[in-house]
């Protein structure tokens, strides 16, 4: 049985050990080793990653009781190796497993909240509640979180109890325990069964950002980040911030603000141009007034614009001849709609959207679409299309 150095002392960088075995596994070389610091999968957290002599350490499991490195190269067995583990990984995973032992911990003590689900994403990290959090106990669980890091100052104890000590020790566990139980305890916050690697102190874990919460089951569902991670997140978030701040002349307390009333002033604008737009297309549909089939170009429409000048043009003509506007260039190509009153246009759209190179459909009496064709091929097709008898009728 291989001694699991990582269980007596989290913070091993660097060991010596001897290859017990070596052979060729599914994805690379499965060593087995007399020692090891190297973290197997487990509890929710990721392996460890690192490096045996000059051979990559991919990935750690734990298979029918051995805990197995999954290497790139394989290395000779009773040859004696140094172990070296991704420090960065591994305390950054450190972080974020002792930071979720503490927001659980506490979440539990402070309203009884049941951790029944846990994540250690490359990502985030997410706890799942059995039950909800109003939005003031979110925020309070942070804060109450983030003064514990600050105020505790007991280093994180790990005791392997007898059958008898256990039983009046008070502690989280997912599932029924046997055998020997290892229980980790940060005091003041969470006291829970738990085999991972853990930081000394509340200290190391350096901040704790809850991210968000959701709905899930019958409870919520947490996203956090710790420690360096919470950090990067959170660089990120300021930097997007100072960007925005810098784009619209708004202090960086107060993007929000200036976010949502330009916004306003947007939605304001729009409708104004909807006003006008609609004015312009009721004076063009009495141009077209009467004179039956139209096709006809106006630069600068969206859909909703080519939708609503298709509309006047078909109300003014009144009869039975369609109307087909086009809006775009001949370098990117046109927008397009398309109405008949009472018309059905099916069969005609698929024969433009095959020779124009377009796509869209829609209603019977009303289509939308796009072409990537000139404004010419687009008259030639109208043209030809009417002599020959294909335009809707
Ligand atoms: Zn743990």
């Amino acid at each position: 049985m291989t001694e699991k150095l990582y269980e007596q002392d989290a913070f091993i960088v660097k060991f010596e050990a001897k290859v017990l075995s070596c052979v060729k596994g599914k994805k690379g070389f499965d060593v087995i080793l007399d020692r090891t610091a190297f973290y197997p999968e487990g509890g929710g957290q990721p392996w460890d990653t690192g490096k045996l002599g000059d051979v990559k350490v991919l990935e750690v499991h734990t298979r029918e009781g051995e805990i197995v490195h999954t290497c790139s190269h394989p290395i000779e067995a009773c040859a004696r190796v140094t172990g070296i583990i991704d420090w960065d990984r591994r305390f950054d995973l450190m972080q974020q497993h002792s930071g979720e032992h503490i927001v659980s911990g506490l979440a539990h003590a402070l309203w009884g909240c049941e951790n029944v689900g846990f994540h250690l994403g490359a990502e985030v990290v997410t706890i799942d509640f059995d039950r909800p959090l109003t939005e003031k106990q979110f925020a309070l669980l942070e804060e109450t979180a983030n003064r514990h890091l600050w105020h505790i100052n007991s280093p994180v104890k790990i005791i392997y109890p007898s059958p008898q000590e256990l039983e009046h020790i008070t502690y989280r566990s997912k599932k029924e325990l046997t055998g020997q139980v290892r229980i980790v305890e940060f005091p003041g916050a969470d006291c829970c069964a738990c085999c991972g690697t853990h930081v000394n102190s509340p200290a190391q874990v350096g901040l704790i950002k809850l991210l968000s919460m959701q709905k899930f089951r019958e409870g919520v569902r947490i996203e956090l980040v710790c420690g360096g991670r919470a950090l990067r997140y959170l660089s990120g978030v300021m930097e997007q911030n100072t960007k925005v701040s810098h784009l619209l002349s708004a202090k960086v307390f107060e993007t929000g603000a200036t976010a949502e009333r330009l916004l306003a002033e947007n939605a304001a604008l729009k409708s104004r141009l909807i006003s006008l737009e609609d004015a312009r297309f009721a004076q063009l549909a009495e141009q077209y007034a009467g004179l039956g089939d139209v096709v006809l170009f106006e630069d600068g429409l969206s859909p909703d614009g080519l939708r609503r000048l298709c509309g006047a043009v078909l109300r003014a003509c009144g009869g039975s001849g369609f109307c087909a506007c086009f809006s775009g260039d001949d370098s990117s190509g046109y927008k397009y709609a398309i109405g008949q009153l009472d018309g059905d246009l099916r069969s005609f759209v698929k024969e433009l959207n095959q020779a124009l190179d377009g796509r869209g459909g829609g209603k019977p009496d009303f289509v939308q679409g796009s072409l990537q064709a000139s404004r010419q091929e687009i008259n030639a097709f109208f043209q030809a299309s009417s002599r020959e008898g294909t335009c809707p009728s």
